[in-house]
């Protein structure tokens, strides 16, 4: 075996500011218990500590009292495949609505769980009409409809409420990815009527990634009650996980429970601040951000009435490498920023301020940074 490259080295990275499309900084507070000892997985100390991470929640995704909620074990990809694999049975009709990277993961998954996945597109960067999805309902009578809150690939924000309406009305449960929303702006489970939402801990809550947050509804409830058929995945399967993170605390798999305490004292940070105050903070420092780009000659891509507040995609002026100047940020001024992904590989910068990474010294430090590279 050749030498490891670290092995003389003191595993202490760079102190990164991260402004990419995630992860975002994490708090110190939040690294610190994770240094805390290990406990066991049905330590009673332990299951308190699950109950109180359900109950926080509830509360950043404004869940209804009867909701479940749990964090999965994995990445927000995990969490997206919870969402999906315990309500698809073989050849339900699942619409899915593709405006960006993350719309297509889950068309791509739906379909490895054999559901009969029907498609409706807008270009990148757009989004749907509560009419589109009415008149695409009317002629497939779908069982969930999946939808992106927040497009990490695009930076649009899609409005939610109105579709909600249309998916009911059609009797069908609406599945919502809330991946770089929840925490960051309102994702309001309950007022908008969302059956099924998931994120990522990463994002917007800025917890390191491993345990992601997962809400079910009790329509949804009642549908996962009601299948014909096993969950066709074992790991994710909350038939089984419900027994784990409910009252009777039977074993299923041995949570990751470093990264659960993560999450918690996330979740905790969170409601200390309050959500309306965490919200607002979101917005403000996005305003901070979308100004100083004007003074550098550079626009986000989105309009306003549909830019997201926790990522700004950016547009790149003509005959910049874009390449060079994020490597330069990143080994210069230690500034972590995102390149485009798929269809805007190299044609936009994904701006990130999301969770503990929302700070105004951030943005002008960013802004600073990006003034001596650019001059
Ligand atoms: C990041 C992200 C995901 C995937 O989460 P991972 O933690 O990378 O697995 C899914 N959807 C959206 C919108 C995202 O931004």
């Amino acid at each position: 075996m050749a030498e490891p490259a670290t092995y003389y080295a003191d595993l202490n990275p760079s102190p990164r500011l991260l402004l990419g499309a995630g992860p975002s900084s994490v708090h110190p507070r939040v690294l610190r218990v994770m240094a805390t000892p290990l406990v066991g997985h049905l330590d009673p100390q332990f299951i308190t500590l699950m109950n109180d991470v359900q109950q926080l929640l509830k509360f950043v995704f404004e869940a209804p009292e009867d909701a479940f909620t749990i964090p999965v074990s994995g990445t927000g990809t995990a969490a997206m495949e919870a969402a999906l694999c315990n309500f698809i049975e073989e050849d339900d009709p699942v619409l899915i609505c593709v405006n960006g990277y993350f719309g297509e993961r889950l068309v791509d998954m739906a379909q490895r769980y054999r559901a009969d996945v029907r498609r409706v597109d807008v270009p990148w960067g757009e989004v749907f009409s509560a009419s589109q999805i009415n008149d695409t309902l009317s002629s497939f009578p779908a069982k969930i409809v999946a939808i992106v809150h927040a497009e990490t690939s695009t930076g649009a924000l899609q409005p939610l409420e109105e579709i909600s309406e249309v998916v009911h009305a059609h009797g069908a449960l609406l599945l919502v990815d809330c991946v770089t929303s929840l925490g960051g702006l309102s994702v309001g489970m309950e007022r908008v009527g969302i059956d099924i939402a998931y994120s990522g801990a990463q994002k917007c809550l800025s917890a390191p990634p491993g345990a992601s947050p997962l809400a079910i509804g009790p329509r949804a409830l009642e549908m996962l009650d009601k299948r014909q058929t096993k969950v066709a995945n074992w790991y994710l399967d909350m038939t089984m996980l419900t027994k784990y993170w409910g009252p009777e605390r039977i074993y299923h798999h041995t949570a990751p429970i470093s990264s659960v305490y993560a999450l918690y004292e996330a979740l905790r940070m969170a409601y200390e601040e309050g959500l309306g105050a965490r919200f607002k903070r979101h917005r403000d420092n996005a305003h901070l951000l979308w100004d100083g780009l004007g003074a550098l000659d550079m626009k986000p891509l989105i309009p306003l009435d549909r830019r997201l507040p926790s990522l700004t995609t950016v547009q790149l002026p003509q005959g910049l490498d874009e390449v060079a100047v994020r490597s330069r940020l990143l080994n210069d001024y230690n500034i972590e920023i995102a390149g485009g992904l798929g269809a805007f590989k190299g044609k936009v910068w994904r701006i990130g301020l999301m969770g503990h990474s929302s700070r105004a010294e951030n943005v002008i430090t960013l802004l600073g940074a990006l003034e001596r590279i650019l001059s």
